[in-house]
Order: C-alpha cells, then structure tokens, then sequence
C-alpha cells in the first residue's frame, strides 16, 4: 500500500451478527445481506473495505471518518449484534504486547480479563498461554488486577495467520435480520403513529417493505400524502429506496356512502384497502401486508371488527402492534422520529365520510349481503389502475 492510500492506517470496526449464525445452509445469503446492506448504510460516509473474519465481519473505513456517525450509520442496519472500533498486528507476542499497551493508553480500569483465541495456529502458544503472557504483562505494567467474571475492561483478541485482530470496547446494535432476507411485504401506511411503527417491526425481520397510503385526493387537501412521504423517507434510512404506492379512495368511498348503509361503513372502507392492498402486493411479488393496528385502540380494531375485516384478506396479515398500548407505540415512533411527522394535522381519508357512530360490532354475513350488490372486482381493479408509484429516497 501506498503511504498517500487513506486506508492504509484504516479505521476499523467488527461488526458481530447473532441469529444469523445460527443459520446453517442459509448461512452465507444471510451474511452478504448484511454485507450489502453496511456497505449502503455507510456509502454517504466513506467507501467501506469489508472482509470477514472468524465469523464476525470486519469493516476498514478511511482514516478521518467520522466515528459518530459511523456508529449512527451502523445503528440503521439490522442484523448486527454489537459493533466495536478494533486494531490489528502482525501475529507475534512482542506486536500483540505492544498493540495491547497502545490500546490501554488513557484507559482507566481496576480489574481487566483476556478472551484470546487462536482460530488459525499460527502462534506457537495454546490460547491460555497467549491469555495468560498478556495476563501478567498488564498486570505488571498497571497493577491493575484480573477478573474472568465481571472485569472493568476486557481485553479480547483474535489470533491468525495474517494478522491479530483486537477488539474495543462493544457497543450494542439494532439486532433484528438483515433487510432483504425476510421476503417482500406491503405495509398500509395512513400518516399516523402506528403504521410507521409496524412497518419498522417487520424490517427490523428482514422483510423488504413497500408502502401503500389511501388517500381521497382531491376531495381532500394532499397533506397525509406528503406527510406519508416524509414517514417513508424516515423508514427508507433503515432499507434504502422504498416505493410508495399511492392509491385514490375518494371515488370507491364515494360509492359505498351512496350505496351501503352508514355504520359499518370504515369496516367496509378497510376490507377494500386489504383486498386492493392484496392485489397491488401481488404484483410486486409480495405475500403478506402489514397494518398498525392494536386491539381496542378505534371503533374499527374491535376483535369483532377485526374478524369482519379480515375475512376480506387474501394474504396473511401481520399486525405487530397488536396487544401493545398506545404509549408504547409512541415511545418507538419518537426513537424512530416518525412521531413528530405523526401528529401533524392532516385529512386522513377516514375523516372523510366517516359516518357519526361507527360500529364497534359488525357481522360477517351483514357485509357480505352488503358487498353482494356492489361490482367489488371492478372497484378493486379500478383502483389498483389509478395508482401511482414513486421512489423515496431515504433521508436520516
Ligand atoms: P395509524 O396511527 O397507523 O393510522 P390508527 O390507530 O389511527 O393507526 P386506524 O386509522 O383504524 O388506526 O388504522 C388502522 C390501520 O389501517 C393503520 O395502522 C394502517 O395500517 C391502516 N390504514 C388506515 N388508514 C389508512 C390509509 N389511509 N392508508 C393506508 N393504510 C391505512
Ligand atoms: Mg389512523
């Protein structure tokens, strides 16, 4: 390497993945997912060199990256564990000893532990003996004391034949599965506080979300669409680009006031935006929607209400949020930042027509007998046709 190649005195973090270990044959599509998916989180950075190594991966980033952001960069992408800063040397005692030295520096501690391992053997020692050298040069150079249980410092390091690797201090990751393992979904996003939520639940699985918003444009202003696309950029920073479907619901709304009876009227509103929620995922190869609800939060989220609706459902439909309070779905959309976007005042398309007193009770058979007089394909299919599609680039 050049002296002028910025890389050459690399900043360099490992990043360790917990489930995805345990994958076995699935093993190495989940591993370059993830790989994909740091390179992408970190690209606005610097260029990221990435390897791995005795399992976990091992990031090298240009010398004057920012290390603040690095670590907010790395808490966007799931499917990391922990992460820590590391540093390296060539594989013998007097450059293990000195890199060791240099990474105590200014650290201030009592007690510390050694974790060595020796995965390749290209040291003559066994690891308790490397554990046990390094033990007694600390001490001697400290006087600090060891403890194997719950030490100040651990000092832990992976020995091989190109190189020792040294691991600092680790800080916890997002956890969760690398997005774009877990299979496509849709997720229903209205421009409230749950949806955002739900939708960060199932990527935080590994699922690859794209987000369907009911408007009833022009009947209405435009806000909860550009409110929706805010939330989607907000949501993009954790997938990258994500589409946004947005489909018109004023013209289907329209017909059901004039043609069904008032109080079961969100009830129908919603079997229609799952069934057309339904098609749209099919086209984009999707095979489960994803909603906010919680069981008793609105008229609509009932257990009785929810049968009715779901029985419109031709996909299976993950709810995430369901037996959580509202408090605690407002606690993650405010560690997601979605929450402020929330609640800024919008014309959802349920607060147009919406009749006075929806029923917190429907039955199946009722909507049923409802739907049967009304040419439900076509209004699927109508507005499926009229939706429009747009890219959303994430935005931290
Ligand atoms: P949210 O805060 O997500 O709007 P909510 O408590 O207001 O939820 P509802 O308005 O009954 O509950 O909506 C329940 C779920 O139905 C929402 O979480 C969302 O997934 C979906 N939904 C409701 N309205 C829309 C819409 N206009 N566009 C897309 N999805 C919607
Ligand atoms: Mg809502």
């Amino acid at each position: 390497m050049s002296e002028f190649d910025p890389y050459s005195r690399a900043v360099l973090y490992v990043v360790h993945y917990a489930e995805i270990g345990r994958k076995g044959r699935n093993r190495p599509q989940f591993e370059s997912g993830l790989v994909d998916n740091l390179k992408r989180a970190l690209a606005p950075l610097a260029e990221c060199r990435v390897s791995r190594v005795f399992g976990r991966i091992l990031l090298k980033l240009p010398e004057h990256v920012n290390e603040d952001r690095v670590a907010a960069a790395l808490n966007t992408v799931f499917g990391v564990a922990y992460f820590s800063r590391a540093s390296t040397c060539e594989t013998n005692l007097d450059a293990i000893k000195a890199l060791v030295d240099e990474f105590l520096g200014e650290r201030n501690f009592r007690t510390f532990g050694v974790r060595a391992r020796r995965p390749e053997k290209a040291l003559p020692l066994r690891s308790s003996e490397i554990a046990i050298e390094l033990g007694t040069h600390i001490q001697e150079r400290t006087g600090a004391k060891v403890d194997l249980s719950h030490p100040d410092l651990w000092i832990e390091l992976h020995a091989m034949n190109q190189q020792t690797i040294l691991i600092h201090e680790k800080q916890p990751g997002p956890g969760g599965m690398p997005v774009g393992t877990g299979g496509r979904a849709v997720a229903l996003i209205s421009g409230g506080i749950d949806s955002p939520v739900a939708a960060l639940s199932l990527l935080r699985r590994g699922v690859t979300v794209r987000y369907v918003h009911f408007h009833s444009a022009p009947f209405t202003d435009t806000r909860s669409q550009d409110k929706v696309r805010d939330l989607v950029r907000r949501l993009a920073v954790f997938q990258g680009p994500a589409d946004l479907l947005l489909v018109p619901f004023g013209p289907l709304q329209q017909r059901l006031v004039a043609e069904a009876p008032a109080s079961p009227r969100v009830v129908l509103y919603r079997r229609f935006m799952l069934r057309i929620a339904a098609s749209i995922a099919r086209r984009h190869g999707a095979r489960a929607l994803i909603t906010g609800d919680s069981v008793a939060q609105v008229a609509s989220q009932t257990i009785g209400n929810l049968d009715s609706i779901n029985r419109a459902a031709t996909l299976p439909v993950l709810r995430p949020l369901i037996g959580m309070d509202k408090a605690e779905i407002i606690e993650r959309a405010q560690a997601l930042e979605t929450y402020a976007i929330s609640i800024e005042p919008d014309q959802d398309c349920c607060s147009y027509l919406m009749p006075r007193r929806p029923s917190t009770s429907t039955r199946p058979e009722d909507l049923k007998r409802i739907e049967a007089t009304l040419p439900v394909d076509d209004m699927v299919l109508e507005a499926v046709r009229a939706t429009e599609r747009e890219r959303i680039e994430p935005k931290a």
